[in-house]
């Protein structure tokens, strides 16, 4: 967690000459395609006049700044609440969205009105916890901090202390040596947002790289320079991520609606972003090759299209969401 906190907040990561790319820095196609999802889910809801738009993570305020203009042409104009803890990113944020308010956590969320929320590339960011099955039963492995013994790196917590109860109950069986990951973080955020919703209505938007568990498996990934980089060099230096289970994060989502997990490419082309590439190509022919890279590469299934997902959650009062099958 500490690790992650100095990473972001002592520089921008994103785009060529940082550590790397997200679908909203790729094309604008991919916010207006939220943007629109979401003026359509909220037209749909009564287009509820005092509706926030809240972003978690908003990276650089590409997302935002391509949603937020799309909904706009869509007559829906919501207030805007970014959930930012990096002071650097914050700057680079209030500089495309002017007049948004900044929180430090979801807790501080206006209260009293329905809230939009888009969390793209956010869970994976949020630190996880390791349990590795040994002779023993289950242990938490931790990160060893005495440099004589950075070549074992990971130590099983010694003791008697079996931790089966922390690990989804399809993975208690797993055999010896496998790795269960499970993130509090998110589940924190998810159940603190889900209460909002029930109360507020609403939606929330989660998009990640990830699959739906439960499912064995050390994730966890640093990246430097747009390559995998060791992740216990240079605490702070490199990003970290983990692969996000969205099977505990619907889970979480108590009292919602959720609907049936999409990939990336699937959601994005029932939502038709193939027929906003092809007018972005027509209105500027000379980038119809950099326009139809980038289609590829957000719906690609070589590319995000397969790998990444995205999970939608709503009031049960608010409609079914386009997108989803
Ligand atoms: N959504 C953006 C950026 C993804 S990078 C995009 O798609 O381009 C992860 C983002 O989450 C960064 O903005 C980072 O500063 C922010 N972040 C990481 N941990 C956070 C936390 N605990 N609370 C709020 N923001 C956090």
């Amino acid at each position: 967690m500490l690790a992650n906190a100095r990473y972001y907040a002592t520089r921008d990561p994103l785009g060529t000459a940082g550590d790397f790319i997200t679908a909203p820095e790729i094309s604008q196609m991919f916010g207006e395609m939220i943007g629109l999802w979401l003026a359509d889910i909220w037209a749909r809801a009564g287009g509820p006049v005092d509706a926030a738009y809240v972003e978690l993570g908003p990276g650089r305020g590409t997302l935002a700044a391509d949603a937020l203009r799309a909904m706009g042409h869509a007559g829906c104009r919501p207030s805007v609440h970014l959930v930012e803890t990096s002071p650097t990113l914050r700057a680079a944020q209030a500089g495309v969205v002017p007049g948004a308010t900044f929180y430090d956590s979801v807790a501080s969320l206006p209260a009293d009105v329905p809230l939009m929320i888009v969390a793209n590339e956010f869970f994976d960011a949020l630190p996880v916890r390791q349990f590795l099955r040994t002779e023993a039963g289950w242990r938490e492995r931790m990160v060893m901090n005495d440099r004589a013994e950075w070549g074992r790196r990971f130590l099983p917590i010694l003791g008697d202390d079996d931790c089966r109860a922390a690990l989804q109950p399809q993975l208690g069986d797993a055999g010896q040596g496998s790795v269960v990951e499970t993130c509090p973080a998110a589940m924190d955020v998810m159940a603190a947002l889900s209460a909002r919703l029930r109360v507020q209505g609403g939606v929330i938007l989660a998009i990640d790289y990830g699959y739906a568990g439960p499912a064995t498996g050390d994730s966890v990934q640093a990246v430097q320079a747009h390559r995998f980089a060791d992740p216990f060099v240079d605490p702070g230096e490199r990003d970290l991520t983990a692969h996000v289970d969205f099977t505990p994060l619907a889970a979480a989502a108590a009292g919602l609606t959720v609907s049936p997990l999409a990939t990336q490419g699937a959601f994005l082309t029932r939502i038709g972003i193939r027929a906003r590439a092809d007018a972005l190509a027509r209105r500027n022919p000379a980038a119809q090759q950099v326009v139809h890279e980038a289609l590829d590469r957000l719906i690609g299934p070589a590319k995000m299209g397969q790998l990444f997902k995205v999970m939608a959650a709503r009031h049960n009062d608010w409609p079914q969401p386009e997108g989803f099958g």
